[in-house]
C-alpha cells in the first residue's frame, strides 16, 4: 500500500488516499477513479511537494561584520585620526578656537571625565567601528 497526498483542483482541498501501488494510482487515475473526497471532482493530483532544505539563508539578518566594515572605512575615510591629542582637539573646536570637523583619537580615562564635565560633546567609539590603521595620527597644530 501506499499513501499519496491528493490535491483537488475544482475545491482546492488536500487529502489523503491509499494505493495498492503507484501504477495502481496510475491506473485508477486514468480510468477517473481517483476522485476528490470532498467534491467528488476527478481534477485531482499528486502533491507537489517541495523539498525540505535546510535554510542556511541568513540574508535577513543583519550582517554586523559588513556594517562594521561599512563604520570603519567610513570613519578612516572622514574623520581626521588625531590619535592622543583627541581632548585638545576636541576642547578646541568646542571652545571655537578650531573649526569643527569629525575627529576621533584616544583619550585618557582623565581626559574623557574633564571633557565629560566641560560639556564636550564626545561619545566613545565602538571597538568594531575604530579604523584598523590608527598608527599614523594626523598632526595636531
Ligand atoms: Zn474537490
Amino acid at each position: 500500500m501506499i499513501k499519496y497526498a491528493l490535491t483537488c483542483s475544482d475545491c482546492d482541498r488536500d487529502f489523503d488516499a491509499w494505493f495498492k501501488s503507484s501504477s495502481a494510482y496510475d491506473e485508477q487515475k486514468e480510468a477517473g477513479d481517483v476522485t476528490c473526497a470532498f467534491c467528488g471532482s476527478t481534477a485531482v493530483g499528486k502533491q507537489i511537494m517541495a523539498p525540505s532544505v535546510k535554510r542556511t539563508d541568513t540574508s535577513a539578518a543583519p550582517d554586523l561584520a559588513a556594517l562594521a566594515r561599512k563604520a570603519k572605512a567610513h570613519i578612516a575615510e572622514t574623520y581626521d585620526n588625531v590619535g592622543d591629542g583627541f581632548a585638545d582637539e576636541a576642547r578646541a573646536m568646542y571652545y571655537g578656537d578650531k573649526e569643527e570637523r569629525p575627529i576621533w583619537g584616544q583619550t585618557t580615562a582623565e581626559e574623557r571625565v574633564a571633557l565629560e564635565e566641560e560639556g564636550v560633546p564626545a561619545a566613545p567609539l565602538p571597538d568594531i567601528f575604530v579604523p584598523d590603521t590608527p598608527a599614523d595620527p594626523k598632526k595636531v597644530n
